[in-house]
C-alpha cells in the first residue's frame, strides 16, 4: 500500500548512512558569524521550539530550487542528477540519541556553498540582528527577544544543539557528499563523505535540557504550529506530519 511505499521510501532517505572519507578541513567562523552564534548559543529566548521552522524553511526553499533549476535547464537538465527523485522533507527523532534529524532532496551544498552560505553570514536579517543587539547593550535578555523578533535562521539550532552536522550533495552529476559539523564556538570543519544522498541533511544533536525536540509528539505539534504552508511534503518518523 501506499502507507508501506512512505514508511520505506522514508528508510532509504533518511536511514542512509554516510560515512566520512579522508582529513577534516579546519575553518574559523566570520567574526560577524562567531558573534551571532555565541549570542544564540547562550539565549534563554523561551520559544526555542522556532529552530523547527527555520530548518524546514530552508528545506522547502532547497526544495524549490531543485524544482526551479531543473524546470528552468533546458537541455542542460542533464547537469542535474535523479530529476526524477521524490521532492520531499523528512524528520526524524531519536529520543535515545538525543537526536533530531531534518532532511530534504533539495539542491544540496558544494563545498563553496557550505562555506559561504554557513560560515558565514548573508542574511539582511542577521545583519539587522547583530545591530539591534549592540543598540540594546548586548544582555542576554534583550538579545533573547530580539532572535524572536528576527529570526536566526540555521544558526537558530545552535540554540538546542550542543552540536550540529550537515551532509550535503549538491544535485549536479558528479558532485561529492560533504559533512560540516559545528559545535557552535569558534570553528566548523568540513570533509568529504560518502553515501550521502543528494539533498543535505541536517542532524541536530541536542542539548540535554532540550531534549524535548527528539521527541516525535513535541516535533509534530511544533510542525502542526508553524509549517502549515510549506509546499513539500513533510513525514515525521516515516508518516505524513
Ligand atoms: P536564509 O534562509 O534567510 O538565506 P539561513 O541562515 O536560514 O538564511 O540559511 C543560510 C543559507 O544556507 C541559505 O540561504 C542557503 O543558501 C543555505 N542553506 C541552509 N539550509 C539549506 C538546505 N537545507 N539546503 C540547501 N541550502 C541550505
Ligand atoms: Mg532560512
Amino acid at each position: 500500500s501506499a502507507k508501506v511505499d512512505e514508511k520505506s521510501r522514508f528508510h532509504t532517505i533518511i536511514r542512509q548512512t554516510e560515512k566520512p572519507v579522508g582529513d577534516a578541513d579546519k575553518h574559523e567562523f566570520q567574526a560577524e558569524t562567531r558573534m551571532l552564534l555565541d549570542i544564540v548559543a547562550r539565549s534563554l529566548y523561551s520559544e526555542n521550539e522556532v529552530f523547527v521552522r527555520e530548518l524546514i524553511s530552508n528545506a522547502s526553499d532547497a526544495l524549490e530550487k531543485f524544482r526551479y533549476s531543473v524546470h528552468t535547464a533546458g537541455e542542460n537538465e542533464k547537469d542535474f542528477a535523479q530529476t526524477d527523485r521524490p521532492l520531499e522533507i523528512h524528520i526524524a527523532t531519536e529520543k535515545q540519541s538525543m537526536q533530531l534529524t531534518i532532511q530534504d532532496t533539495g539542491i544540496g551544498m558544494t563545498r563553496d556553498e557550505l562555506i559561504n552560505n554557513l560560515g558565514m553570514i548573508a542574511r539582511s536579517g542577521s545583519k539587522k540582528f547583530l545591530e539591534q543587539v549592540k543598540e540594546a547593550g548586548g544582555g542576554t535578555e534583550n538579545s533573547s527577544n530580539i532572535i524572536g523578533q528576527f529570526g536566526v535562521g540555521f544558526y537558530s539550532a545552535f540554540m538546542v544543539a550542543d552540536k550540529v552536522e550537515v551532509f550535503t550533495r549538491s544535485s549536479k552529476v558528479g558532485s561529492q557528499g560533504l559533512r560540516w559539523a559545528s559545535d557552535g564556538s569558534g570553528s566548523y570543519e568540513i570533509q568529504e563523505a560518502d553515501g550521502v544522498a543528494y539533498g543535505t541533511k541536517i542532524v541536530i544533536h541536542l542539548k540535554p535540557e532540550c531534549r524535548e525536540y527528539a521527541d516525535e509528539d513535541r516535533i509534530r505539534a511544533v510542525i502542526k504550529k508553524y509549517s502549515n504552508f510549506v509546499g513539500s511534503p513533510i513525514f515525521l518518523n516515516g508518516q505524513r506530519a
